[in-house]
Formats: structure tokens, sequence, C-alpha cells
């Protein structure tokens, strides 16, 4: 009997110990975690459950702001294989920011209390690429050219183009760079949060052809 009880207090550490989203692990580690489930091909599809949905019907507290590309081969929650209420997700292509997306951001931060932003990039990113393919110089005045303008407007950027060393990789690294510069000075709100250590603000990139996220700590 002493032996069962035993046995019953170690299955439940260890069943404790392998929660695929301990509260008290770190928000970074925990997308780490996640996504390598993901890249393993063993997802545990954490927080999916019709349970999981009526917890949230009062309120949400997402522990990560996802800020990534449109494209339909980046949906954040299978990458970290999160679920509901996990994940601020805010997507535009090329994960372009503007008032409005910055307006979600501080949202999320100021009242949702999220306490890590990750800008999430990927490789093959046909909106950077468009921006490299026209070389800064994107002719048609359709709204896409607002993105490739957003895309443009940061000095790594023009740097490169300057130095006629523009290639699609440097040009993805130097726009997820950008997002995050662009964030950790924001004001009123993100910057405050950022040099006040209330929030962590990094970048991260996507391999779709892998599946791993790599973070730029
Ligand atoms: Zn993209």
């Amino acid at each position: 009997m002493k032996n069962l009880f035993f046995l019953f207090i170690l299955f439940g550490f260890l069943n404790v110990f392998n929660q695929e989203n301990p509260i008290n692990l770190d928000p970074i580690e925990r997308l780490e975690r996640g996504n390598q489930r993901f890249i393993d091909g063993k997802p545990s599809h954490p927080n999916e459950t019709a349970l999981r949905i009526r917890q949230l019907k009062d309120g949400q507290r997402p522990f990560v702001t996802v800020v990534s590309c449109s494209d339909s081969r980046v949906p954040p929650e299978l990458v970290f294989d999160q679920g509901f209420g996990d994940i601020f997700s805010v997507r535009t292509a090329g994960h372009v920011i503007d008032d409005l997306e910055l307006g979600s951001i501080e949202y999320a931060v100021e009242h949702l209390h999220c306490s890590l932003i990750v800008v999430l990039g990927h490789t093959h990113c046909g909106a950077v690429k468009a921006f490299v393919d026209s070389k800064g110089d994107y002719k048609h005045m359709d709204h896409l050219k607002s993105v490739m303008d957003f895309i443009g407007n940061e000095v790594e950027e023009k740097r490169l183009i300057a130095s006629d060393s523009l290639s699609l990789e440097k040009a993805i690294d130097a726009n997820i760079f950008h997002d995050v510069h662009l964030l950790r000075s924001s004001t009123p709100i993100l910057a405050d949060h950022y040099y006040s250590k209330k929030v962590q603000i990094i970048g991260a990139l996507y391999d779709i052809e892998t599946g791993k996220v790599r973070f730029y700590k």
C-alpha cells in the first residue's frame, strides 16, 4: 500500500514535470519546447479542448505576442504547438508595423499584461522577396507599395541597397531587426515597458523547410 502511494506521488510529479505548458516555465522556453514538439512530429495540441474555450470566456491572458507574416506557411499556434488563449497574434504581409498594428501590440502589453513580444520572420518571405527584387524601388501604385515602403524604411535595408549587398537572407534578417528596434523604441507604451523590463522584445526566424525557429536572444 505504501509502495502504491509512492508510485502515485511519483506519477503525479512526473506528470507535472512533463506538462507541455507548465505555468512557471520561461515564456521563451515554452515556445522553444513547443517548436521542438512540432519539429519532432509530436505536437501535443495543448489548450484546444472545449473546456479551455469555456475557461477563457471571461478573458484572456496570452503569455506571448507574436508579430509575424500573414504567410499561410507560418501559423504561430502550429509552429509553437500552442492553443486557445496562449498567443496574441498580429500578422501582416512581411510583418510590417504601422499605428494600427502598434495599437494591437500595446493592447496586449498594457491591458493583457503580455510579458514577451516575438517578431517572427521566416525564410522565403514573399513580401521581402518582392522588396529585394525591386531593389527597394517598387513601382506599382497598389497598396502593396505601402508594405514595400515600410520594409525599405530602415537603416540596415538602406545600407544593404547602397552597398549593393542586398540579398533575400540579409533583407529578411534586417526586416526582423527593423521591427524589434521599432517596438523597443515605440513611445509612449512599449519603450517604457521594455526599458523597465516589464516586457521582452526579441526577434526570431522560422525556417519553412525544417520548421525550426531560431531565436535572436
Ligand atoms: Zn512572409
